[in-house]
């Protein structure tokens, strides 16, 4: 799915200089390796600040902590998402309520989150899914008028620019309250090991942030309130910092491949390509069919995944269950949840290789054996 040695080869010889660099410096944790990523990627962003954490999943839970949501609160989110998103609202005793998605963007439908606000609301959680923005300007306009936080969950669209009705250009991870990322490995922007971020343009916010990363620290050995421990390593950060440098080239490829698949596969009968929302810059995470077809759904899409997988190509469920029918969900009341739109997509989803390293011999071997499955 992702061809990360590749990647490493082609810039190694400055990675292993800034990896060695830190070794010799004995500065692991914290220091100036670590600030100055910091800095270049909250300009890449156009962010007043970018606080680093030790992964997507922690960004997540500092965030909400900063916002101070209590347990018994609510967070309106989409089910139709990895995991971590919604289990460290479990964690923190907050509900995570589950919506629907639009069928098309795979991302937090607005009119969904309306209907499911109640006094108990703090916040919506939308999630950039596979590299595309959800739809931020409707979104930040329901939270206006009800007052809600934001929490963007921009694990898989880093870099991904979204364009308001006025023309105002904003990369996603900056438009809600608090923007979470991830450095995953085989993210957009991935680390050789865990790391994450956190984006906002507010100062206060910024300090809570920053405070609940270091165990509530505000100087050291002064804990003004609970936090955790959760940072970015000086040798992540370093190998980081130079990946930064490669991101919109990274996304270009990711884009050039998926036109590759686009070019193949539209207009045929059974595939539906990605849908790309005309006012963002999808940067492509996954590329992630729909398979039309409703007798035995995911029979027949499983039968791709194991048909593609005996002719050395790998793809993937990206998720083969739904947030709302996860077993961890049962208590909060996951089963009583009625979200035909994401068992739909839930049951037809498949995704296929798309990362930086992939050739016209590759695209085309992929290519050629997806139509075989679906063409016959
Ligand atoms: C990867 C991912 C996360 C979690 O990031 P980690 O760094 O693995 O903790 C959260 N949300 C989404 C949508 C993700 O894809």
């Amino acid at each position: 799915m992702v061809d990360t040695k590749t990647q490493y080869l082609k810039i190694k010889p400055g990675v292993d200089a800034a990896v060695l660099e830190v070794m010799e410096s004995s500065m692991f944790i914290g220091g100036k390796v670590v600030a100055g990523f910091a800095d270049n990627l909250a300009k890449y962003h156009g962010s007043k600040h970018c606080i680093p954490c030790a992964n997507g999943t922690d960004a997540l839970q500092i965030a909400m902590m900063a916002l101070g949501l209590q347990p018994g609160d609510e967070v309106i989110t989409p089910s139709f998402t990895y995991i971590a998103t919604v289990e460290v609202a479990a964690l923190l005793h907050i509900k995570p309520v589950f919506v629907e998605v639009d069928p098309k963007t795979f991302c937090i439908d607005p009119a969904a989150i309306e209907k499911a606000i109640t006094p108990k609301t703090k916040a919506i959680i939308p999630v950039h899914l596979y590299g595309q923005a959800a739809d931020m300007e409707k979104i930040m306009a329901i939270a206006l008028k009800h007052n809600l936080f934001v929490i963007e969950d921009n694990a898989q669209a880093i870099g991904c620019d979204f364009t308001f009705s006025n023309g105002t250009v904003k990369k996603t991870g900056t438009i809600g309250h608090i923007g979470c990322t991830s450095f995953y490995p085989s993210k957009n922007l991935g680390a050789f090991g865990d790391g994450g971020a956190m984006f906002t343009d507010d100062d206060e916010l910024a300090n809570q942030l920053r405070m609940i990363a270091s165990h509530g620290q505000s100087k050291r050995y002064y804990h003004d309130v609970v936090g955790c421990n959760s940072r970015l390593d000086a040798m992540q950060a370093a190998i980081l910092d130079i990946k930064l440098k490669h991101l919109d080239e990274y996304i270009a490829a990711r884009r050039k491949a998926a036109d590759h698949y686009d070019k193949a596969f539209g207009g045929n009968k059974i595939i539906t390509i990605p849908f790309r929302e005309g006012n963002n810059k999808h940067v492509f995470h996954q590329y992630t069919l729909v398979l039309n077809t409703d007798k035995d759904p995911s029979g027949y899409r499983n039968g791709l995944n194991q048909f593609l997988a005996d002719k050395g190509v790998p793809s993937m469920i990206y998720y083969p269950v739904p947030a709302h029918k996860q077993k961890m969900f049962d208590a909060f009341g996951g089963s009583n949840y009625e979200l035909p739109v994401t068992d739909w997509l839930t049951e037809r989803v498949i995704s296929l290789p798309i990362h930086t390293e992939l050739d016209e011999e590759q695209l085309e071997y992929i290519v050629k054996n997806v139509l075989e499955y679906v063409n016959r």
